[in-house]
């Protein structure tokens, strides 16, 4: 095959993948059905090669999708005009650590927990947790955030200076060592949540903030969502400085429960974690007990020891696989979306109530402290089925975009929410069209994401 050839040509030997087992990885990512196969999967391992990957990319109009750790839920990767899937996983380098600036500078295929890892050392860490073991790149190109957004933000809040390699081929490196800039425009924001659409992102330089010195965290089961939800809006809108904040369904519960072997309280739940010093985590934990309670809680279990905080999170961390195993033989079907923060306990009510209507268990999830929450429905083949799944997330997004929040906050858009860019963005997307153009102009960069196709 002419592709393979050419790309094996340029590139040192080893780069080049066209074995099934190695198309078939990349056709797909999780959560989303459709596959399709790249011709060829190539595995840079220098920002040269990739440079040398898009400049013939570029000249031969051939399709480039990007792919990290593949665990972007929306369709992001799947190589939907085939093309060539550039595996950044075997850019793996920790290149250089600078405690003293409060900064890590790591190629794109580095794991999170990798980042972490390292840093540890010297007090430090990086706090942005997707769950899934995401690369570095995968997490600046979807701004992934999770568990800890609401104290810690999104993964764009931590990204000082990227280098990446431009759809045309060239290698620019945007942003600088500085905690702050009003220089230039803000290149790093741009390619922060591309998607992979306006280049390849080759390094990144990375803020990262000291490890608390003590933490406290809990769980605390609520009657229904509407008291869940409000307890947290309540103690957000208080100020108290919650580090992590989950909702879990008491459906979801349920399944834990099943899978772990666990008795667990099948109701709403909130899990809760604080960050600070030991008098500071402890003053936390009191205003919190004492809202929940006026929000009918059931419990109040805290603690502060890693092994106990470890214990009281632990039906958080299985849920994903409780849920899935309580579906078997079933494809999961995950979204997100985001309001402001005073909407959450009508959009949550309205998602669940919705669920319920049309037949679906739900497994909501909520990282409720900023507004953003996930639902997995579950499908089995029956087309009936899936209709009604969209309906749902359908319902969720026009509900969302009424209140004025957005169709996703941190899983991103992929392919399956591309249809709803046109509502968000409205005019704002013919400028997102003229800067794909002006990077890309031969459309190569990830097509068939992000943005619509201009009819
Ligand atoms: C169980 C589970 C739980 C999850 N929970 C969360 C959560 O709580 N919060 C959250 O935000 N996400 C969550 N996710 C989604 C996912 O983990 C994130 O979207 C993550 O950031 C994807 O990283 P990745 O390395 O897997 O990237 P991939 O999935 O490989 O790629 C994601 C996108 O980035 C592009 N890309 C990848 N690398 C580069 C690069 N170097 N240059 C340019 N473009 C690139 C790809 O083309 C694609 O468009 C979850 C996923 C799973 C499976």
């Amino acid at each position: 095959m002419k592709l393979r050839d050419d790309l094996a040509e340029l590139l040192p030997a080893g780069r080049v993948d066209t074995s099934g087992a190695v198309l078939t990885q990349h056709a797909r990512g999780e959560s989303y059905d459709e596959a399709v196969l790249p011709d060829v999967v190539v595995f840079p391992e220098a920002t040269a090669e990739v440079a040398t990957v898009l400049r013939y990319a570029h000249r031969n109009r051939v399709p480039v999708t990007p792919v990290g750790a593949n665990s972007s839920l929306e369709g992001h990767t799947v190589p939907v005009r085939g093309g060539i899937s550039l595996d950044l996983t075997h850019m793996d380098r920790i290149l250089e650590a600078r405690p003293e600036d409060l900064l890590v500078v790591v190629q794109p295929g580095v794991t999170y927990p990798r980042v972490n890892e390292r840093m540890r050392r010297h007090g430090l860490f990086f706090p942005i947790d997707p769950g899934a073991h995401a690369t570095i790149g995968g997490m600046v190109s979807t701004n992934a955030s999770g568990t800890a957004a609401v104290r810690y933000g999104t993964t764009g809040d931590y990204v000082l200076a990227l280098e990446v390699v431009t759809p045309t081929g060239e290698t620019v490196r945007v942003g600088n060592r500085a905690r702050k800039s009003s220089s230039g425009y803000d290149l790093c924001a741009l390619f922060t949540g591309a998607e992979g659409t306006l280049g390849v992102i080759t390094e990144i330089t990375l803020r990262v903030v000291g490890l608390p010195e003590a933490a406290a965290a809990a769980r605390v089961p609520f009657p229904d969502a509407s008291h869940a939800t409000r307890f947290v809006t309540q103690l957000i809108q208080a100020g108290v400085p919650v580090a992590r904040c989950e909702l879990i369904d008491a459906g979801s519960i349920r399944a834990v429960n099943a899978y772990s072997g666990t008795a667990y309280p099948e109701e709403t739940t909130v899990f809760l974690e604080f960050h600070g010093n030991p008098a500071g985590v402890d003053a936390d934990l009191a205003v919190a007990r004492e809202t929940a309670m006026t929000f009918h809680a059931g419990a109040f279990e805290a603690g502060t020891d890693p092994a106990e905080r470890e214990r009281l999170w632990q039906a958080r961390h299985t849920m994903f696989f409780a849920a899935g195993a309580a579906n078997p033989g079933k494809r999961s079907f995950v979204t997100d979306v985001a309001v402001p923060i005073s909407r959450l306990p009508e959009a949550v009510e309205r998602a669940l109530a919705n669920c319920g209507a049309h037949g679906f268990d739900a497994n909501l999830v909520g990282h409720v402290g900023d507004g953003n929450f996930h639902l997995a429905l579950f499908l089995s083949d029956d087309p009936d089925e899936a209709r009604r799944a969209q309906a749902v997330i359908d319902d969720m997004v026009d509900h969302a975009l009424s209140v004025g929040g957005t169709c996703t906050g941190e899983h991103g858009v992929g392919i399956r929410k591309r249809k709803y860019m046109e509502r968000e963005h409205g005019a704002s997307l013919a400028s997102m069209r003229t800067i794909k153009a002006a990077l890309d102009p031969h459309g190569i960069m990830n097509p068939g994401k992000k943005l619509p196709d201009v009819s």
